[in-house]
């Protein structure tokens, strides 16, 4: 039997997961700010609606897939929010990338009215939510975790982490480490390129050492054929690094290479670069030393 499931969010990543829903057969009520991706969605079923608090209301679970900590306030606590219409005993899942702070507003607001907040960021790309694929990393009350196993598992993995807010903290690890290690990886491919190290060479060398990474194996091909079309944008990464050092000072944790990525993310954004993907960052780079790390089909 389906479940009667609000989502709100179709963006990037929203899109799919909902598809997903669709796909396995549950009742979905979709919004988005902007309609249009949500009726894009519903080409599949489901049923668009105009409001959070519409998607909501006599829902069993509802998913949110949102831009930053702004977009989610908004969505919960704003009129015709989530609040406004949430039924007891419903359970909300916040797959946004936001702070622990937030987390813990938001579960409040929602234990108010006796209905439960799961943190659920996500790890994968867009394709990844198409798929059904993505890794869930999840914080909040493990019954709550336990009795919406089902849903998750149309959309992806999950891995538990513990208490409300944990899942967000854990996310904000993940994508620090992807942050730095595509820097460390630009700034050597620059040296590599001006010194004259053929590109191709230089990341199968990468890839078949102890340097080799996930994120360098999706990035660097992206980055050799001079494609910075958006899978995760620049500006969802610049957020993202604001949160790990807002984190970081709140919890007194020293992370200075936190600090000097996140400034070279402020520097692309005020370079106009917002919407490109995160790994554009090497460009501002590229400029400044005027060798560009490209392919050359040698190889
Ligand atoms: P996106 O394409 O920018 O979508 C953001 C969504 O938030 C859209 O539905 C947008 O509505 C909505 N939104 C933004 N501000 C709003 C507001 N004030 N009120 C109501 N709705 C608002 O982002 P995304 O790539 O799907 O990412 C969603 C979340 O997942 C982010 O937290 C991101 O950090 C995280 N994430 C992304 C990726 C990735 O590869 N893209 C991977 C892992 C995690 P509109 O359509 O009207 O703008």
């Amino acid at each position: 039997m389906g479940r009667e499931i609000g989502f709100v969010g179709a963006g990037l990543m929203g899109r799919g997961m909902a598809r997903n829903l669709i796909r396995k057969g549950h009742s979905v009520r979709i919004y988005n700010r902007t309609r249009s991706k949500a009726e894009e969605v519903a080409q599949l079923g489901g049923r668009v609606v105009g409001s959070a608090a519409d998607a909501a209301e006599g829902a069993e679970v509802v998913v949110t897939m949102l831009a930053d900590p702004a977009a989610v306030y908004q969505v919960v606590e704003g009129p015709k929010g989530i609040l406004t219409s949430i039924q007891p005993g419903t359970v909300v899942i916040d797959s946004s990338t936001v702070s622990p702070v937030t987390t813990k507003r938001v579960a409040e607001g929602l234990a108010a009215r006796k209905a439960h907040l799961l943190d659920a960021p996500v790890f994968g790309s867009k394709g990844d939510a198409e798929k059904g694929e993505l890794g869930f990393i999840v914080g909040g009350d493990r019954g709550v975790f336990d009795s919406v196993q089902d849903v998750f598992q149309c959309m992806g993995k999950t891995f538990y982490v513990g208490g409300s807010g944990m899942g967000a903290y854990a996310k904000l690890v993940v994508n620090h480490i992807i942050a730095v290690t595509l820097q460390a990886m630009n700034e050597g491919m620059l040296l590599a390129a001006k010194a004259g190290v053929d590109a191709d060479v230089m990341l199968t060398i990468i890839q078949s050492s102890r340097a080799r990474s996930g994120i360098i194996e999706m990035k660097a091909p992206q980055i050799l054929k001079g494609d910075f079309t958006a899978f995760f944008p620049l500006r969802l990464m610049d957020k993202d690094m604001g949160l790990v050092l807002d984190a970081a000072h709140s919890l007194k944790v020293l992370m200075p290479t936190a600090a000097l990525v996140k400034e070279i993310y402020s520097a692309c954004m005020a370079s106009g670069m917002a919407e490109d993907d995160f790994s554009s960052t090497i460009r501002l780079f590229e400029k400044m030393t005027k060798v560009e790390v490209r392919s050359q089909g040698k190889n």
